[in-house]
């Protein structure tokens, strides 16, 4: 038998690009981002729906706090503009002037501002200052790693198989390699490849029975055909990016960025059943065995990412809650002692008119007791009494009771 030159592969140098390139080690945790890529058909629309998403929640967290600072710059500016009908009192004061002086001193503006943020729930206010920081946070230093950076155990295995002598199944022609100078060469073939399956070792796998690799251990390529396997259409997904013609799954798939798989497919070992036969019926692999072990990088990249920034949240939100607490206590005491001066003011009010009617009262009876002296028929009230008198005597009562219902 005549000998044949063929391409060989003995050794070659394996690096990874670490300048321009990133990598992610935890393949299980970006699984479900590489799965959010296919199911709206690009990265592109991926990427797209993510930053959407992040800029859309921001952007409403910061529209709040836009609203809440130009609410505080307004009421302590005391400028009036959308004035709101609880910063006047019963009597049209406002609520921030505690003295009553008509101006805001430095302490007064201080505790409007207390006051404009007491109006909101500290729930409410702890959602949105999540929504203003947790968004970016999860997209740059979660979701762009598992979005943009390659996997490193995925593309280690990937690169391992060129090694063997493994081309792309589903990108041909752009693996097909020729010389740069376009000149003919003896290891250049003339025309691409074909993606190709071992008619016997799927066909036996796809019957569920193990291949015998004693019937083509010693010629494996004479069973090789090209295409896929009739009838594997379990392992050709279609709905896969980038697809130009049907391949069944494979660890040697071009897409490194876009493929968090870490083990080897029926494919791949079909491919090195041909390139390195096994004639040992026992020994030869022709199914994958697969260990996923969980590095739980990905969860300690949220505990960090996630949960540290949710408790520093939590903690300003409390003690901003805690400072509203002590304002909302001396704002009690301070309308307790007001409502208790202006009951004390009404009261003595009160005192003298109650004294005021009580001197009429005497006027009235001594000079009715002078008409009924002078034989007078005349029973009305005294005349020199006002009626005004009357009315008024009865009002500061009315008018305590007023204010102390308000
Ligand atoms: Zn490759």
């Amino acid at each position: 038998m005549p000998r044949t030159q063929v391409v060989e592969a003995y050794a070659g140098t394996f690096s990874f690009n670490v300048k321009r390139v990133c990598w992610y080690l935890d393949s299980q945790f970006c699984a479900p981002f590489h799965k959010l890529k296919q199911s709206l058909g690009s990265p592109g629309n991926a990427r797209l729906l993510i930053w959407g998403l992040t800029y859309g929640v921001t952007a409403i967290a910061i529209l709040f706090y836009f609203c809440l600072v130009a609410t505080i710059v307004m009421r302590t500016l005391h400028c009036g503009v959308c004035e709101d009908a609880d910063e006047r009192d019963a009597k049209g004061a406002h609520v921030d002037d505690e003295d009553g002086d008509g101006k805001l001193s430095i302490k007064e503006r201080l505790a409007a501002i207390v006051r404009v943020i007491a109006h909101w729930n500290p729930v409410i206010l702890t959602i949105f200052i999540l929504m203003l920081i947790l968004p970016p946070v999860i997209t740059t230093r979660i979701f762009q790693p598992c979005f943009d950076c390659y996997d490193f155990e995925a593309a280690a295995l990937h690169e391992i198989g060129h090694f063997l002598g493994l081309g792309h199944p589903d990108n041909i022609p752009d693996n097909w390699l020729t010389p740069a100078n376009g000149a003919s060469q003896s290891w250049a073939l003339p025309s691409p490849g074909n993606n190709s399956y071992h008619r016997l070792i799927s066909g036996a796998l796809l019957d569920g029975t193990r291949p015998n690799p004693s019937l083509f251990c010693n010629n494996p390529w004479a069973a090789v055909e090209a295409g896929v396997p009739p009838g594997a259409s379990k392992d050709i997904d279609e709905t896969k990016l980038n697809v130009r013609y049907p391949t069944r799954d494979a660890q040697m798939e071009s897409r490194t960025q876009h493929n968090p798989r870490t083990c080897l497919f029926d494919d791949d070992l079909e491919a090195l059943a041909v390139l390195y036969p096994d004639c040992n019926a026992k020994s030869a692999l022709f199914e994958s065995v697969c260990h996923n072990i969980n590095l739980n990088i990905g969860i300690v990249r949220i505990a960090v990412y996630l949960l540290f920034p949710t408790i520093i949240c939590l903690f300003m939100v409390i003690t901003c809650s805690s400072v509203v607490h002590g304002f909302e206590r001396r704002e009690a005491a301070r309308h307790r002692a007001k409502y208790e001066q202006e009951k004390e003011l009404i009261e003595a009010k009160h005192r003298k008119q109650m004294a005021k009617s009580r001197l009429y009262s005497a006027f009235g009876k001594f000079g009715r007791c002078q008409m009924r002296a002078a034989g007078s028929t005349q029973s009305t009230t005294y005349p020199s009494v006002p009626a005004a008198v009357t009315a008024q005597s009865s009002s500061p009562s009315a008018q305590f009771m007023a204010i102390a219902e308000h």
